[in-house]
């Protein structure tokens, strides 16, 4: 899970897509039996690292960026 260092609401998170990103920009995210999350976009799935997060998730709640971090 990752907390926004912010606003310290958890996994509140949308998605930043690169303005000639040209596929569909839906998503969804879910969790793992181990509460990892697991992001879906277009049918690629994958277990988002701190890195990605920081690079293309923007908090829901308080609109910041570069804010993420684990929350264990
Ligand atoms: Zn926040």
């Amino acid at each position: 899970m990752f907390i926004c260092k912010n606003c310290k609401s958890v996994d509140k998170f949308e998605l930043m897509f690169d303005e000639d990103y040209r596929g569909n920009k839906e998503y969804s995210y879910y969790y793992d039996k181990n509460s990892n999350v697991v992001i879906e976009v277009n049918g690629y799935i994958f277990k988002p690292d701190l890195y990605f997060m920081n690079n293309h998730a923007v908090c829901r709640y308080c609109g910041q960026i570069y804010i993420w971090d684990y929350k264990s």
